[in-house]
């Protein structure tokens, strides 16, 4: 237990040390204040769905509801709120998974275009729901990257579902890529709500959200962006954020251009 600092007296290599090991005991003392805090939220946010789950369906059960209509809606509830406990298992599953190293990648040549194209595809039908439009401009170039492509379109996924998370209907969800020094940049650019510029450096944070409630109506579990920056920096790549309120957001993804692709390139 390193809890007390180590008096720095002299400033040869023992002073040295001493100051490491303090730097060192910072560290950890931060890393299990984080830890409790994510377990503390963990809590929260499974207690929040159980405690709707329970309650409606014991007032389903006492038989304490006359009226159809309001016994649908609870069913709804609960239905919804089982949903919301399946999707936050599965994500900290996910990253469970991620931070303990136990994480294959299967990495291939692929062109970026393909893997936004089957991203988009998956996202059309929620984006449809809200009549949002997704706009693509493939690439005059042919951009391979050598990458697991399940994970990459995992990432791109997510970023457009957000963008029609947090767009108004009949809004558009542009994508291109481009490439310049090297890398591979792939942009994902909304008409939605925008993001504060205070709010800005948390996003990729565990269970933030800038809206708590708005989120959670939307059926967010707060993990989505925790788990892209994760993936992200396995597959090597960067990830960034430009965001105006009321004008909308980009995330722009980047990865090393692969060159001499199966004798392409
Ligand atoms: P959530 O499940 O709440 O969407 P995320 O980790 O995916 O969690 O995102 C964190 C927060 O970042 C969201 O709650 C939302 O406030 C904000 N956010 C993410 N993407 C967008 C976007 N495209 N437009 C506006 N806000 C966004």
């Amino acid at each position: 237990e390193l809890s007390a600092a180590l008096p720095v007296t002299t400033r040869d290599e023992v002073g040295t040390l001493a100051i490491a090991i303090n730097d060192l005991g910072q560290e950890l003392k931060q890393y299990r204040t984080n830890r409790s805090e994510f377990f503390a939220n963990i809590s929260h946010e499974l207690r929040t769905p159980i405690s709707y789950i329970a309650g409606y369906s014991e007032v389903l059960r006492k038989g304490m509801i006359e009226s159809e209509k309001e016994k649908q809606q609870y069913a709804a509830i609960i239905e919804d709120e089982s949903k919301r406990l399946t999707a936050l298992i599965n994500d900290l599953f996910e990253l469970a998974k991620m931070e303990e190293g136990k994480f294959e990648l299967y990495p291939e040549w692929v062109q970026a275009d393909d893997v936004l194209k089957s991203a988009i595809a998956k996202a059309r039908l929620k984006a449809a729901g809200k009549k949002i439009g997704i706009i693509f401009d493939t690439s005059s170039e042919s951009l391979m990257l050598y990458i697991d492509p399940v994970r990459l379109e995992q990432v791109i996924l997510n970023i457009i579902e957000n963008a029609i998370r947090y767009s108004e209907p009949e809004r558009n969800i542009h994508l291109y890529t481009r490439i310049e020094k090297e890398q591979v940049f792939i942009h994902v650019k909304d008409e939605g709500a925008g993001i504060p510029k205070e709010d800005l450096p948390f996003i990729f944070e565990r269970f933030y959200r800038v809206e708590k409630s708005r989120s959670r109506a939307l059926g967010g579990t707060g993990l989505g962006l925790a788990i892209v920056k994760n993936l992200v920096e396995q597959l090597n790549g960067g990830i960034q954020v430009e965001s105006e309120t009321g004008k909308g957001t980009t995330f722009i993804l980047s990865f090393p251009v692969a060159r001499n692709a199966g004798g392409e390139g």
